[in-house]
């Protein structure tokens, strides 16, 4: 192996033991939790030898560097996942690769992503990223959508032709009352899941937990984590 597979390797064994001691501790079955690794910044040589170490799942925040990853590695067996703030002039890109946005918040992101599956002749995978600190009608910082429009996002996704409503997804918020509190978070996550698999019973996927919180997601009943540090190592920039 060559040394960066080695060490990706090293930190996959170690994030593979926490989500497994996290499941037992919280009663679960490890295979109720997909591990996602996200590789924002990180080249598509580092892609290539997560496949290799038996990675199903990746995640990108931002097309101009995913796009020409997920081409690169477009030979391998893996579901891309997007996971940033989406403007809508990206969207007809995005939808060529992902398999799943996790990031949407606005039903104007809904419309285009709709038209955009529908022209490529694809089904792409939606989850409603909830903002925990966004007051009613607001969006977050970080993007999302505030819990009180969930249900009708998620109405709107499942109507749009070439879409799918897959769950929900959610950043531990940093202000709020949840500031500091990520289980407390992911717990009130869980509820808001019961309440859209009330109307969408398939939609059963809950993405929360990261690098620093992943043990607190899977405590709670998170379906997916998504790490990126804790596998790669520390970004080189922000991202
Ligand atoms: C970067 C990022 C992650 C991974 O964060 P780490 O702390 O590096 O594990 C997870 N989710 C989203 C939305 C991200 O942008």
């Amino acid at each position: 192996m060559t040394d960066r597979k080695s060490e990706l390797a090293a930190n996959l064994a170690r994030v593979e033991e926490r989500i497994a001691s996290a499941c037992e501790a919280a009663g679960r079955k490890r295979e109720e939790v997909t591990l996602i690794v996200v590789t924002k910044t990180y080249p598509a040589t580092d892609v290539r030898l997560l496949a290799d170490l038996g990675v199903r799942h990746v995640a990108e925040n931002r097309d101009q560097d995913a796009a020409p990853k997920a081409a690169a590695c477009a030979d391998l067996s893996l579901n891309w996942h997007f996971v940033g703030q989406l403007q809508t002039n990206k969207v007809r890109s995005v939808a060529g690769y992902a398999h799943v946005v996790q990031s949407v918040d606005r039903p104007k992101l809904v419309t285009a992503l709709s038209a955009a599956a529908v022209d490529r002749g694809r089904e792409i995978g939606c989850l409603v990223q909830i903002a925990l600190d966004a007051e009613s009608g607001e969006r977050g910082t970080r993007g999302g959508a505030a819990p009180e429009q969930m249900a009708e996002l998620a109405d709107l996704v499942a109507a749009a032709p070439g879409l799918r409503i897959d769950g929900l997804m959610t950043v531990a918020p940093l202000a709020g009352r949840y500031a500091g509190r990520e289980q407390a978070a992911f717990e009130r996550m869980m509820e808001l899941s019961s309440g859209l698999r009330a109307a969408h019973p398939a939609a059963t996927m809950v993405s929360a937990g990261m690098s620093a919180d992943l043990e607190q997601a899977v405590l709670a009943g998170a379906t997916h984590v998504r790490v990126g540090t804790a596998v790669l190592g520390a970004r080189p920039r922000l991202g």
